[in-house]
Formats: C-alpha cells, structure tokens, sequence
C-alpha cells in the first residue's frame, strides 16, 4: 500500500487533503495539539504549488538572476572589475531544484517527526466523515475523520485565445525551468508572476515585453508604488504595453504571433511577436474530483469554496482553507488558515487577521504592502495622514548602491493607528514584517516613529517614513 508511516488505524481527528502550504502546516498544528492526524496529497513531494512550482523556485532563481545581473551590471560600481561574466543556465536551473528537493524533503521529515500519516494518493470526500484515496496504482482506501480540511489550492488559469502548449505558450511552471533564455519573451499579465518570472529572463539577457489588460502594473497594490515600480523596471529594460487585451495566438517553428486589441486606439486588432509566450493571467481554485457536488458544498462562480468566518463548509467538521478559498492566493495566507482551523478544532478558538496579510511583488527593488491602499481609502471616505521618504536618502541603500523606491505610511487623520505600509526598495520583503507587526498590535505611526532603528540600515527609511506622517522627516 502507498502510505508512508500511516498509522495502523484507519480513523483520524484531522484529514488534510493536499500538502501545500495551508495543508502541510495545519496538519503539523493539529498534531501539536495531540489531533491524530493524516495527510493526502496525489504528488510524489509534498509542499504543493509553493514549494514545488512556486514561490521557491522563482525566489531561487531570481536570486541567482539578480547575481548575474549585478555581476554584469553594479560590481564595477563598487570597483569589482569582472570579466567574462557568462550564464550556466543548466547549473542554475540544478540549484533551484537542490533547493526545491531539499525542502520539500524538509516537508516530508516534518510529517514524520510530527507522527502524520502521509498518504501518496488522490483524495476525495465520500461523507463528511470518509475521504476515498486512490493511490497511484489505482487501488482505494476509505480513512475515516472526524473533521477534515480542504487545502487543495489552485492551478494556472488557461487563457483560451491563448493555449499553452508547454514550449513556446507556457504558464509559469515552464517559465521555471526553460532549457535556454529567450530572444523576445511575451509576458501576457502584468501581475505578480508576470514582473517576477519577467524580471528572471530580462536579466538573464530576453528582451521582455509584458502585456497588460488593465492601465497598470499589479492593479490591487498602491498604484503610486506600482507607477514608480514600473519606471524602475522600465529603467532596467522592460518593456510594457497597457490597456492591451491578448485575444489569440499564432505558433510557428520559431515564433508565436499574438493578437491584441488596444483599447488605447478604438480596440484596433494589432500583432506582436516573440518566441515565448508566458500566459500569467491569473490562477484558478483546483477542485476537481473532490466530491464537492455530491456532498453540495457551495462554490462562488470562480470555483472558490465558500466557506464561514471558521473555515466551515456547509458541513461544520469539512473545512476548506488557501488558495481553494475566496481571498489573497499567499502562501502564508494559506498557513495561517491551516493553523486557524486546527486551533478551532482542537481548542475551539482559530482566528486569521486578514487586515494584516502582507504582499510582497519580488522584483528588484521588491515592492511590499500590508493594509489598506490610498485608492482604498478614498474610495471609504477614510481620513488619513500619509508620509513617505526615499531610499535615495537612506546611508545603507547608498552603501549598498540601490537607491531606487520609497516607503510610505498611511494612518488615521485622527488616531494616528496605522492603516497601511507600502515598500518599494531592498529588501522590502524582509522590512514588512515591522509594519505587519505594529498593525497586528494596533499601533501608531508615531509608535514606528519613536522605535529605534538601528543604524545605517535600511529600516531607517520606515522610521523617516513614518516620521514624515506627522511632517517632521529628519534626513530630508
Ligand atoms: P497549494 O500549494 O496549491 O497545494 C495544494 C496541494 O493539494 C497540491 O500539492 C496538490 O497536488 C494537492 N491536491 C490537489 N487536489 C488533491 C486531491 N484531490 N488529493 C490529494 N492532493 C490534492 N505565494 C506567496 O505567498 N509568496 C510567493 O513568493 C509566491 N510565489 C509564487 C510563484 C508562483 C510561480 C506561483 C504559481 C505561486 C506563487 N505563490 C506565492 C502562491 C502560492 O504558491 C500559493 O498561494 C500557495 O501555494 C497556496 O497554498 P495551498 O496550500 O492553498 O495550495
Ligand atoms: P494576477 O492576478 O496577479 O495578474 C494577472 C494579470 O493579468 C492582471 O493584471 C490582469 O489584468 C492581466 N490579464 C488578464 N487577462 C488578460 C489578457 N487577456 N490580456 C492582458 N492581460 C490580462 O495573476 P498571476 O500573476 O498569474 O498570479 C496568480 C496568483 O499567484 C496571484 O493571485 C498571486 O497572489 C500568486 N502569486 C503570488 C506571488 C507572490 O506573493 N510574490 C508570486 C507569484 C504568484
């Protein structure tokens, strides 16, 4: 039988189905809090979309590409002189998949040493108290559970005009691991995988053409921010076309043809060209074969799960969680639903603060945001003081030579609590995690304010930041 360390008992507290993130990580809370729990998941590793096709790997490789980037590029700034910089894309496609085998590995340890039975097979809901699991060799088994968690997350949404066929028109698992960089890479989507997965190959020497249907990048972050991320990569040589719809595609040997309307020029039907087309248009919920219409578990017309503020489907003790879910498709969204509703069934209060989920865009500078936008705010009516400050007045980005990006703040006209931070800079991604925590605690811009920093580093810059909320910047 296809199980790895299963208990002898078929009868669980606590099935998770699917290993991603939101599962993996509810499953080992679940097993802190003494649940004797199992987990399902139909791949050969564990770690779903995130480790295996996602986050990790487009974080390696944009590391990796942002070395070669300034090896070719910022050393002689720094009185580096290198020469015969070249790219041995096949031993950087083979670190990406060290690190992704070494963690998803890692997922694999944690099941074990958190004593999950981990089944290798496709599950689906019988009852809402029996999950089916048909192994690999086709065979069955029926594991009982008092509850159970939905955490199958998502799959890329095919834009019909545009069929992926895997080499030339791809989705963002091609774009992972394509065996030689591209002359003129077509992005269609300029959202968060579009500028990611863009911003690898424009580095790795592609020209990159992003094609976007909305008038901006990324359009649920502060569109300020996403207006000065785009010169920024625009600085670095991508090129963008808004307000453009893709509506089909042509493949030749060497070449797609992709056809657009402008809605900038009466929706004139015009052409472009490149030899790869990455389709990041968007990703859908993945329930197929899970048995949600027989036990008629409600979806939204998207296909996400509609689930109550506990995580509840229609029946209490069948939850659903990440990105199968109605809500950011985050990884660590994910988690913190997975953690939610093992904490409610095992001490009955869970809780996700959705008011404080962070997003983060990594490109370089990387552009990272929590809580509300301005346009969110004005749409609200809130009243609200803002102050910003630039990295180009900060010691450390000069240090280290990327000066590009600001940070700003948003807070109450009249509390002064904190209703936003966004980050366009180094590092961003890392600086977050100050302002998620201030807004978790409820506090001020004055609390950011006041709060050393050490110095020089970047965080100064939130601290100038916050400083100029209340108008009195000290390094500008
Ligand atoms: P998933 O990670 O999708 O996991 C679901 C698992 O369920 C999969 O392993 C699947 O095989 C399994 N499964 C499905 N159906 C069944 C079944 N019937 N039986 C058994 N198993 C089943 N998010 C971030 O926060 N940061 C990032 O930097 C980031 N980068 C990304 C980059 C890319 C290229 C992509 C595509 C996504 C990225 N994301 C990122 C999004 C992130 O990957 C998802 O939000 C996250 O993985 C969702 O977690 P999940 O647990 O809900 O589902
Ligand atoms: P997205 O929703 O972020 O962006 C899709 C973009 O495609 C939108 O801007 C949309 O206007 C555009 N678009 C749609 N149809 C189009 C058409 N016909 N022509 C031109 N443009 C069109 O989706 P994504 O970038 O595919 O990412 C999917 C999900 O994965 C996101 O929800 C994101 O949260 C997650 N993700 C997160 C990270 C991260 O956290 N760093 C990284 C990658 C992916």
């Amino acid at each position: 039988m296809a199980k790895d360390n299963a208990a002898p008992s078929e009868t669980f507290d606590f099935i998770v189905i699917g290993a991603g993130p939101g599962g993996y990580t509810g499953a080992i809370r679940a097993s802190q809090l003494g649940l004797k729990t199992a987990i399902i998941e139909k791949d050969k590793t564990l770690g779903g979309t995130c480790l295996n096709v996602g986050c990790i790997p487009s974080k390696a490789l944009l590391d990796s590409s942002e070395h070669f980037a300034m090896a070719n590029h910022d050393f002689k700034t720094h009185g580096i002189d290198v020469s015969g910089v070249k790219l041995n894309l096949p031993a950087m496609m083979a670190r990406k998949s060290k690190i992704v085998s070494d963690l998803t590995g890692g997922v694999a340890f944690l099941m074990k040493k958190n004593k999950i039975a981990h089944y290798n097979g496709k599950g689906k809901l019988l009852s809402p108290t029996q999950v089916e699991v048909t192994m690999a060799d086709g065979s069955k088994q029926v594991l009982e559970a008092k509850n159970i968690m939905l955490a199958t997350g998502s799959v890329v949404n095919e834009l019909p005009s545009v069929p992926y066929d895997g080499k030339r028109i791809i989705s963002s698992t091609e774009a992972l691991s394509l065996p030689e960089v591209p002359k003129h890479l077509l992005v269609v989507g300029g959202g968060v995988i579009g500028l990611e997965l863009g911003s690898v190959w424009l580095r790795l020497g592609a020209k990159v053409t992003v094609l976007e249907y909305a008038d901006r990048l990324v359009s649920n972050m502060d569109s300020q921010m996403t207006k000065r991320m785009e010169s920024v990569l625009a600085k670095q040589g991508m090129e963008f076309m808004f307000q453009v719809k893709v509506t089909g595609s042509k493949s030749s040997k060497y070449a797609v043809q992709l056809t657009y309307e402008d809605m900038k020029d009466n929706n004139a039907a015009k052409q472009i060209e490149g030899d790869v087309v990455l389709v990041a248009t968007g990703r859908r919920p993945y329930s197929d074969g899970l048995g949600l219409e027989e036990l008629g578990i409600e979806k939204d017309k998207r296909g996400f799960v509609m689930v109550n503020e506990h995580l509840q489907t229609k029946h209490p003790n069948v939850f659903a969680i990440g990105d199968l879910v109605p809500g950011w498709m985050l990884a660590h969204k994910a988690e913190e639903e997975g953690v939610a509703v093992a904490e409610f069934i095992g001490t009955g209060v869970g809780h996700v603060n959705y008011e404080t989920v962070p997003g983060v865009v990594y490109t370089w500078p990387e552009l990272a945001s929590v809580g509300a936008t301005e346009e969110e705010l004005k749409a609200k009516g809130v009243a609200y003081k803002a102050g910003s400050f630039n990295f180009a007045a900060n010691a450390r980005a000069k240090a280290i030579g990327t000066t590009d990006g600001m940070v700003k703040v948003l807070a109450d006209a009249s509390t002064d609590r904190l209703l936003g931070v966004h980050i366009l800079g180094p590092r961003a991604s890392d600086m977050i995690a100050e302002a998620v925590v201030a807004m978790e605690f409820g506090g001020s811009s004055e609390d950011l304010a006041r709060s050393f920093h050490a110095h020089p580093t970047l965080s100064e810059v939130m601290r100038e930041a916050a400083l100029a909320v209340d108008k009195r910047a000290r390094q500008s």
